[in-house]
């Protein structure tokens, strides 16, 4: 899961790492209510979204008085950014962090991610911050440092000293940087983050080493013990297909393609978008209705891929282990009746019943192909679609 700056700010002050003052705002009025609270000479303008790059796309604006505040807060809220984070279709501005100004004095980067590799947290550090590390990373990897934390001992001290060294802090600032990196790792621990990015956290005019932008991602598995990071939930950032997913218990992804997928197993869904690319065509989501889904479960997946304007002709391909054929093919039947499907709908099934599943499909007497392999359905959807 995802949340807004303004919220990581929230709760990275709580760990004692330093961040600008600011207020949210949800309209105009209340964001130049908000620069008069903060009192600032200079005050900056900030769309929430759950994307980055909003600076490049003109998301971000510094205000030299509460005028400036009021035409930037016009001029943001409301407005579609396209950032290289949002796609092509951009996010809607709905929120501000109107925020005091800080006296940048060199930007870095921070980040705190687990490597998959090791199985551990590992903080990276860069001296070039401000600009997207991606880019850092391929072309000029070298200034980029990091260091694994043992689960065990967590992030030590000398650990951080070395990076804010590496990355050039200057030296009297280390041990603020250094309580910095400290307060960030004990965030990240604690709130069962899966990502923690401070880009840029920046050295200050007047010797403060702050995060100037935060962007934390949480452990979905974990927010159940999470309840204050699930209150800072935003719905609206959310893709509404997934949101429904999720209340099914159904892994769901939307892309940009034709072809509504439904599979059992994340494994077969990722070969089943493979194929179907394979043979030319465009996946038009990941849906993984799990090893025990029900009919009941089936026909939500149905209407949640039918919901997709863009989805041309559906695949279904199943493999009946502990889910069986029949009920499989019942339930695509079912939602097949119940949501009047208008579009090629091509169904491969194979596994425990499978005669019998298929036996159903064939006595519906509704429009559905069947096919005899992967290979086979992808092909027949794939010109079906065409
Ligand atoms: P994004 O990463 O989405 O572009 P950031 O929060 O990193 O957004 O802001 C982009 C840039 O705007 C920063 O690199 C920094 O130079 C400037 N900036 C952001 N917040 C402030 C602030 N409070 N005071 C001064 N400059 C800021
Ligand atoms: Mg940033």
């Amino acid at each position: 899961m995802n949340i807004h700056e303004y919220q990581g700010k929230e709760i990275l002050r709580n760990y004692g790492v330093s961040v600008p003052n600011g207020h949210v705002a949800f309209s105009v009025d209340e964001a130049v209510e908000a620069a008069k609270k903060l009192g600032t000479d200079i005050t900056v303008v900030k769309a929430q979204i759950h994307a980055g790059g909003r600076g490049k796309a003109g998301g971000v604006k510094v205000a030299k008085n509460l005028d400036d505040v009021r035409t930037y807060a016009e001029e943001i809220l409301g407005k579609t950014l396209v950032t290289h984070q949002t796609g092509p279709e951009g996010k809607e501005v709905k929120r501000l962090l109107i925020e005091e100004g800080c006296d940048i004095q060199n930007e870095y980067y921070i980040g705190l991610v687990l490597d998959r590799a090791t199985g551990r947290v590992v903080m990276m550090g860069s001296e070039e911050g401000g600009t997207e590390i991606e880019e850092v990373a391929a072309q000029t990897p070298e200034k980029i440092f990091r260091e694994e934390i043992d689960p065990v001992v967590g992030l030590l001290p000398f650990q951080a000293r070395r990076l804010a060294f590496n990355i050039n802090i200057p030296d009297e600032l280390l041990s603020k940087a250094v309580k910095f990196m400290l307060g960030l790792y004990q965030a990240y621990l604690e709130k069962d983050c899966s990502i923690a990015e401070i880009n840029p956290l920046v050295t200050t005019g007047d010797g403060e080493v702050m995060a100037l932008d935060a962007k934390l991602n949480f452990d979905d598995n974990a927010l159940y013990r999470q309840k204050d990071v699930m209150a800072m939930r935003d719905l609206e950032e959310e893709d509404e297909k997934e949101i429904e997913a999720s209340k099914y218990d159904l892994s769901y992804i939307s892309l940009d393609g034709n072809i509504g997928c439904m599979v059992n197993g994340a494994g077969l869904a990722m070969s089943t978008m493979d194929i179907i690319k394979h043979y030319g065509g465009e996946p038009a989501n990941f849906l993984d209705v799990g090893g025990g889904a029900t009919a009941e479960k089936v026909t939500e997946a149905f209407k949640i891929i039918l919901s997709d304007e863009h989805v041309k002709g559906i695949f279904v391909n199943i493999f009946g282990g502990i889910m069986k054929c029949d009920v499989i093919a019942e339930g695509v039947v079912e939602a097949t009746k119940q949501v009047g499907l208008q579009i090629p709908l091509v169904v491969r099934l194979e596994g425990t019943n499978v005669d019998l599943g298929k036996q159903i499909l064939k006595e519906s007497g509704l429009n559905i192909t069947s096919a005899d392999s992967m290979a086979d359905g992808a092909q027949k959807i794939v010109s079906m679609v065409k």
